[in-house]
């Protein structure tokens, strides 16, 4: 028997369920016979295949390739080292696709652990009373109880709707939502019967209640979930530059490649060994850690504003939060604390207690009131009284901006009315007063107007309250009665002053978008230092809706401007006005009609808790505590990630110099070798992994806050971190690498234009020289490139010990590489004495001064 052709006793009754919902131990019961009530996530690419594709992508397969040239060499001239050169090529292959499948992996499992913050809340009726559970413990049977912007958990029938309207497009794919009752239907096909409602579609309007057929992998949406779940992963921005960046130097390693063959190859070279040998250049310079780092330092970004309470959805939205220039930002619990408390009120109290009593679309839990807190405070201000049965309902919504709600009561029904005083006031034909209801007339409109103003320049939000006995059937909310006008106080947050300060001097403009009156906007915003000067620019709906393009953004060059009585399909208009004027925008959203809003910003924000599960859907982040403050803190996590990046590129790169140069010297000058392959793989893959990945860690520090937002068009590889990292650290660290070089070589009594065998120890021991030199000034370097502009001893800034680890670990491989027989076999090196390490500590120093004076320069330009 299909449950939608029941009756709803009869589907509550099939399902061994019933009004009063089901009892704990029946709810333990079935959660161990039908499994908790989630999907099993669907993995993009099956484990092993991802596994695969780190040994297989592009920069992988030309090491292969690598691998097998050396190979070849090796039968060629058999003993000459090449067969070593192709098992090391192998072995990074092999440590570098573990490194990076694992880093992914980590991310992805981070952020999973980090979404399980935040679990889908759901109404239910267990045992007669309502409560909050988490979705995954929903059973079939469960009478749950839906509302506007609730995300269905589950299918179910529904046994009892108020307008209920449902946007079924993430399981019909049909934009159109739908109306769903409680009647029973022919229907067959669940996705179309008229009293269905299935897991993964929302309620747009209206409220219900339905009893739980389907959990888990049971309901439509898990069997559709199957089958169309694809790549999800979008293509950020970010992602996209460090792809360029990679086929740059990619392709810049290739040419170099090529070129320093044929250098080998007029020097005298076999030709097998100057393929090797420009293949070994190519596969040194390409960036091959620089895709798992990124990911990790964009993975310890949103490690870090889960900690100050905002949730990344989406990986790439930490670095793009980074780049906002626009915070467009709703007032109610993001500016202000939610918590609402009465604090004027204009007419006779007992007429506007009886509506304040009535007219709320709260629900009553074992816990208290659960809804709106401004309901609440209004309800908890009418005390106790006379309460009628609810039995009809004009919802509210931001376009109408008030409620009705209809009640039975022994004299007949009466409509209860409350909301925004211009929207109210027009349907009021008398006022109350103490004395009884009188005429409304102008005289006492106006007084009601300028009663309103006082509230709400004191920055109140101020309600009209109205009613009528024995409302007209078809047009209820006319000829009311008003009972009068009350004012709510909610108080800004206490660190939001300072939040919008900070903003501020990160060049970030803040914007108010309310829904509330203007002059208590108006208030609110100058309370917080929101707006400064004397005139800002007040946008309301009304205005709005008649502004033509041009207007609006000649309106957003206002220095202070902000929106007022604005319908949330408004926002979409005022945040596609702001990107076209190329600002990239952030903006919060808590309801339904947020959505398109947020996913149309740059990053949308929803509200962790009074938000609706839609807009947490739209939205990049969530914030746990809806509190402005803690978007401004993920800003300045944000920008500290993307100059992590920069940081550990600057570092990656500056050795690429050092490593090249020797082959230069070869090629141009017949010098021995000073460098080998293997030895240039020991730096890129092995000394400079755990610095790199340790400046990818740096904590944020102040200063992120002080420089406006970057522009778009400045990517990640500008002109300054080039000539930086190639000229000035490079060139000081290839000083140093031949100075170690040549020391040793003259120490042993070699003479300019003299070969050397490939095995002779003062050979061993000058590249060993060599290769130690570039280890030193990069553990030297990663201090530098710590910053772009503070001194390396600059105090003030926080501390970061993992570098420090970094840094010993490297000095540690180094000292293997250089004083174990193992590290002599594998590296071609041999044992320093102490004073060749000191060879390259004049070009460090000088490196370090040169690169202090740099920043020094680069201080005084800003100011
Ligand atoms: P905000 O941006 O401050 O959250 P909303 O769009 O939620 O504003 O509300 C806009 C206006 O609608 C409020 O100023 C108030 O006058 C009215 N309003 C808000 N909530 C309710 C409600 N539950 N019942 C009646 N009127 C309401
Ligand atoms: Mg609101």
């Amino acid at each position: 028997m299909r449950i939608q052709k029941l009756s709803a006793q009869a589907a509550l009754a099939s399902l061994r369920s019933g009004q009063a919902g089901l009892a704990a131990a029946e709810v333990e019961r079935r959660l161990r016979g039908f499994g908790r009530n989630i999907l099993e996530p669907v993995r993009r690419r099956p484990v092993v295949e991802r596994f695969l594709r780190s040994f297989t992508h592009f920069f992988a397969v030309l090491l292969w390739l690598a691998a097998a040239l050396a190979l070849v060499a090796e039968g060629y001239e058999p003993g000459g080292g090449m067969g070593v050169l192709a098992v090391a090529i192998v072995a990074v292959i092999v440590i570098n696709g573990l490194f990076s499948f694992w880093q992914d992996y980590k991310a992805e499992r981070e952020l999973a652990s980090l979404a399980r913050l935040l679990p889908q809340r759901v109404k239910v009726v267990r045992h007669g009373a309502l409560a909050v559970c988490d979705a995954t413990d929903i059973v079939p049977g469960d009478v749950i109880q839906l509302a506007e912007g609730d995300r269905v958990p589950a299918d179910a029938r529904v046994i009892d709707a108020q307008s209920l309207r449902i946007n079924a497009a993430p399981v019909t794919g049909e934009a159109e939502a739908v109306f769903r009752d409680a009647d029973p239907t022919d229907e067959t096909d669940p996705l179309q019967a008229s009293n269905l409602v299935l897991a993964g579609t929302s309620v747009v309007a209206g409220e219900g209640r339905a009893v739980v057929y389907a959990t888990g992998a049971h309901t439509e949406f898990g069997r559709i979930a199957k089958l169309t779940q694809g790549d999800d992963r979008e293509r950020s921005p970010l992602l996209a530059e460090i792809a360029r960046v990679s086929r740059i130097i990619g392709v810049l390693a290739v040419v170099a490649g090529i070129a320093l063959a044929a250098l080998g190859l007029r020097a005298g070279l076999p030709p097998w060994q100057a393929l090797v040998f420009g293949i070994g250049i190519i596969v040194a310079n390409v960036p091959e850690g620089l895709l798992p780092t990124v990911t990790l330092a964009l993975a310890i970004g949103a490690r870090r504003m889960a900690r100050r309470n905002v949730l990344i959805r989406h990986l790439p939205a930490v670095e793009t939060l980074g780049s906002a220039t626009v915070i467009c930002t709703d007032k109610t619990g993001t500016l202000t604390l939610n918590r609402m408390r009465v604090k004027a009120t204009q007419g006779p109290v007992n007429a506007l207690a009886a509506v304040e009593r009535h007219c709320h679309t709260l629900k009553r839990s074992d816990h208290g009131w659960l809804g709106d807190p401004m309901e609440v405070a209004l309800v908890e201000h009418a005390g106790p009284g006379p309460l009628y049965p609810q039995v009809g309902e004009v919802p509210f919504d931001t376009e109408r901006k008030r409620l009705s709600t209809l009640h039975s009561t022994p004299q007949g029904p009466v409509i209860y009315t409350k909301g925004a005083v211009e929207t109210v006031l027009p349907l009021c034909s008398h006022c109350a007063e103490d004395t009884g209801a009188v005429f409304l007339d102008e005289d006492r409109r106006a007084a009601f107007l300028r009663k309103q103003e006082d509230m709400a320049n004191r920055g109140l939000r101020v309600l009209a309250l109205a009613w009528r006995r024995n409302p007209d059937a078809d047009d209820p909310e006319r000829g009311l009665t008003l009972a009068g006008l009350v004012g709510l106080e909610d108080p800004p947050r206490p660190e939001v002053p300072d939040a919008i300060a900070k903003a501020r001097g990160a060049g970030i403009r803040v914007i108010m978008i309310t829904g509330d009156h203007p002059h208590t906007a108006l208030a609110i915003a100058r309370e917080i230092g929101m707006v400064e000067g004397l005139e800002p620019e007040i946008v309301t709906g009304d205005r709005l809706r008649v502004m033509s393009e041009a207007h609006l953004m000649l309106a957003l060059d206002a220095e202070d401007i902000l929106f007022a009585r604005i319908g949330a399909d408004q926002k979409l208009r005022v945040v596609q006005a702001l990107q076209r004027r190329g600002e990239i925008v952030a903006v919060t959203g808590d309801g339904v009609n947020d959505a398109p809003a947020l996913k149309q910003g740059d990053i949308g924000i929803a509200m962790g808790l009074s938000g609706t599960d839609v807009a947490r859907e739209a939205a990049d982040m969530v914030l746990l505590d809806d509190n402005f403050a803690s978007i401004v803190s993920a800003v300045e996590e944000g920008r500290a990630v993307f100059a992590n990046i920069r940081k550990f590129m600057t570092y990656i790169l500056a050795s690429n110099v050092p490593e090249l140069v020797p082959y230069l010297a070869f090629g141009l000058f017949g010098v021995p070798l000073p460098l080998t392959v293997i030895q240039i793989l020991a730096v890129d893959l092995g000394t400079d992994m755990l610095p790199a990945l340790a400046l990818g860690a740096e904590p944020a520090h102040g200063g992120a806050m002080t420089m406006p937002p970057r522009s778009r068009r400045q990517g990640l590889l500008t002109a300054g971190l080039i000539l930086r990292a190639y000229l000035l650290l490079g060139s000081f660290e290839a000083i140093a690498a031949m100075s170690g070089y040549f020391a040793v070589l003259s120490a042993g009594g070699w003479q300019w234009g003299q070969g050397l065998g490939r095995a002779d120890p003062l050979y061993l021991q000058a590249t060993t020289a060599c290769l130690a030199a570039i280890v030193v000034a990069q553990a030297v370097n990663v201090f530098l490139c710590r910053r772009e502009r503070e001194p390396i001893l600059d105090r003030t800034l926080p501390g970061n010990p993992r570098l420090w680890w970094a840094v010993a670990v490297e000095i540690g491989l180094i000292l293997l590489i250089v004083y174990t027989p193992i590290g002599n076999r594998l590296f071609g090196t041999a044992p320093l004495p102490a004073w060749a390490w000191a060879a390259g500590v004049p070009a460090v120093a000088a490196m370090v001064v040169a690169d202090e004076i740099r920043k020094r320069l680069a201080r005084h330009d800003e100011r």
